[in-house]
């Protein structure tokens, strides 16, 4: 069950985690409960998993105000796309956005986090693969534009988000992203998905986002 699971991934990157990082490292397991109800999430929130990931505000939207209700330590992430006539409503529901990869959106953003008083740590998404269909910042742009999200626009840059290319090793692109963040001085690094965490936690992820490990398939 969705619990057995659960343990099986915390355990995975505990051992990683210890492995390749015996002097300590924070890993945040982010659960991704995109398309699964309410019915499923809930014995992961009896578990005591706080951190939970969802990549559309409008579904977000249904189902998670009642479950943070009924669980008010959790911190909920938003790891896909944002539209900008949508931050008002991700800004009021989530605590932490993983997909900052544009200006237009940087700057409402923050407008909408002073309105609303909410200033949520962000990152920034970058298209490791430069691939032509993916969300995300040129690797080459990512300096600066960490540097105007974070010392113009006056956001919280906790650090850079990635998704490697499907249908290759990740390694290499989870090395890269370390090694830009290291480049612009963020300590903060999302990435790593179901088939791949414990790689990405040997490469220095400090944030996992993983779905179907825990969840089961997506329906
Ligand atoms: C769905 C999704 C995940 C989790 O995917 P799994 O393969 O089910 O672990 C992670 N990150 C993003 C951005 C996603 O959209």
């Amino acid at each position: 069950m969705a619990n057995d699971r659960l343990d099986a991934v915390k355990a995975q990157i505990a051992k990683a985690a210890k492995r390749y990082h015996p002097e300590g490292r924070a890993v945040t397991l982010i659960a991704v409960s995109k398309t699964f109800e309410p019915v499923d999430i809930e014995p992961v929130l009896e578990a005591g998993q706080i951190d939970f990931g969802e990549n559309r505000v409008q579904e977000a939207k249904g189902k998670w105000p009642a479950l943070k209700e009924k669980y008010p330590g959790t911190v909920l992430h938003l790891i896909g796309p944002l539209q900008t006539n949508k931050v008002k409503d991700a800004v009021a529901l989530f605590d932490v956005i993983h997909s900052v990869d544009r200006e237009k959106l940087a700057r409402a953003l923050k407008k909408e986090m002073d309105a609303q008083n909410r200033h949520l740590p962000v990152f920034i998404q970058v298209n490791i693969g430069a691939e032509e269909q993916k969300a995300g910042i040129p690797v080459d742009d990512t300096p600066a534009f960490v540097r105007l999200c974070r010392d113009e626009i006056g956001l919280d840059v906790k650090g850079l988000m990635c998704i490697p290319p499907a249908g290759e090793p990740a390694g290499t692109y989870f090395a890269l992203l370390r090694q830009l963040g290291e480049q612009v001085g963020l300590g903060g690094l999302s990435m790593g998905m179901s088939a791949d965490f414990p790689k990405a936690v040997e490469m220095g992820a400090t944030h996992v986002r993983v779905g179907s490990a825990i969840f089961g398939s997506r329906h």
